[in-house]
């Protein structure tokens, strides 16, 4: 019975374009990597500051390995509670200005522990259609009212927040930078709102910690809006190249997911070393901006590029940067051509992305030299001609 299930059903994704395999990279995470015995340039990682392969987290993760051997051993609220886990939460709350921080192994399951803690069924959120799976689990599992509102609209969000009454709490969840569009969530407009129709304001800055704001703060600091967020959820996985996410917000706040967020209760705490390499990771955000002013002028060379070439980068204004084809099948054969041309993108097709909004998500980092963009862009002219996009 099962056999038949999974034939069926990998067999309709099979036709519809849309199966997906793992592709194995044989080095570490950087610019040009190795993948099946050919190297390419890497334009879809989203280590934007190039940290995941630098030399100095390579060495406070072997550090700590040395001093504090490698697993946790327990959920942190048992015995997995160590030195690293909370001087990196110190470290963070002290780098996002909040008055307190709670780490989480992954960003999924932040999002996923937080909303489903906080939120019930006596509850309404609203959550911007292009928001992460992530966020959207975590609403479905804490059975609160789901309103999504269409991307970006803060109109129809009015509207929304005006129609609610009766609810207990009313929240506003964003991502602040969209993870497959590159463009960033009207914040100023969505905390005006929420003050006035007295709701929450929670946002993931996944794709902007490290990115956005001068001091790599994200959105919320590029916006100048830092204490008028009462959720900052961000991860360790993205700009500071290492691993898990984080929840910055009242001591209250993190008091209580302590006490309830079930994806942080019942499992076990991240290996310390991940810890200290992100400890390393946010002292270079914070002392090497020229990073983050290399990973801008290379995003803004490639979006030009893209855009003048004649591609569909829809409002994109970050590193990450679509090329909309719509047809699925032809983002898989795109994708295969440049990389045969020795250029990685990867194809993004639904249900990551809306039906026939199929596209190559292109990412930039700081370590792209200006000669890897220029040839890309050659590859992308190329193979665009050869398929009738342009
Ligand atoms: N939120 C957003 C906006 C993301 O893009 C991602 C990762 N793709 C996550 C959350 C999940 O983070 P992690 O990979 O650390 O689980």
């Amino acid at each position: 019975m099962l056999e038949r299930f999974l034939d069926q059903s990998l067999d309709q994704l099979e036709k519809q374009g849309l199966k997906r395999s793992l592709k194995i990279l044989e080095g570490p995470q950087s610019r040009r990597i190795t993948i099946s015995g050919r190297q390419v340039l890497n334009f879809c990682s989203n280590n934007y500051l190039g940290l995941a392969d630098d030399r100095r987290l390579r060495q406070a993760a072997r550090d700590s390995l040395q001093s504090q051997g490698f697993g946790a051993g327990a959920s942190r609220l048992v015995c997995g509670n160590m030195k690293a886990h909370r001087m990196l939460e110190e470290r963070i709350a002290d780098f996002k200005g909040s008055e307190d921080c709670m780490v989480f192994s992954t960003g999924y399951m932040a999002n996923v522990g937080i909303i489903s803690s906080l939120f019930d069924r006596e509850d309404i959120v609203f959550s911007d259609k292009l928001n992460h799976a992530s966020i959207v689990d975590g609403i479905l599992l804490s059975r609160a009212r789901f309103k999504r509102y269409p991307h970006k609209n803060t109109s129809v969000l009015e509207r929304f927040l005006k129609e609610s009454s009766g609810f207990k709490k009313k929240v506003i969840i964003t991502d602040s930078v969209f993870s497959m569009d590159g463009d960033m969530a009207p914040l100023p407009a969505i905390v005006r709102l929420a003050r006035e129709y007295d709701a929450i304001v929670m946002i993931d800055e996944a794709h902007a910690m490290g990115v956005l704001g001068k001091g790599g703060r994200g959105a919320a600091e590029y916006f100048g809006l830092e204490k008028q967020i009462d959720i900052q959820m961000g991860t360790l996985s993205k700009a500071a190249g290492a691993f898990g996410a984080y929840c910055c917000g009242s001591s209250k706040l993190i008091s209580f997911l302590a006490n309830r967020a079930r994806s942080f209760i019942y499992t076990t705490g991240m290996p310390p070393a991940i810890c200290e390499a992100s400890i390393k990771a946010l002292e270079i955000i914070k002392e090497q901006p020229q990073l983050r002013q290399r990973l801008w002028d290379n995003a803004n060379a490639m979006r030009e590029g893209l855009k003048s070439l004649g591609f569909n980068t829809l409002e994109s204004e970050t590193p990450i940067i679509p090329v909309v084809v719509n047809d699925a099948s032809l983002a898989v054969q795109f994708s295969q051509r440049l990389f045969d041309e020795g250029v990685f993108v990867q194809a993004i097709r639904p249900p990551t992305v809306p039906q026939n909004a199929a596209r190559l998500r292109v990412t930039l980092m700081a370590s792209h030299l200006e000669t890897d963009i220029e040839f890309a862009l050659e590859q992308f002219k190329k193979t665009g001609r050869e398929l009738c996009l342009l």
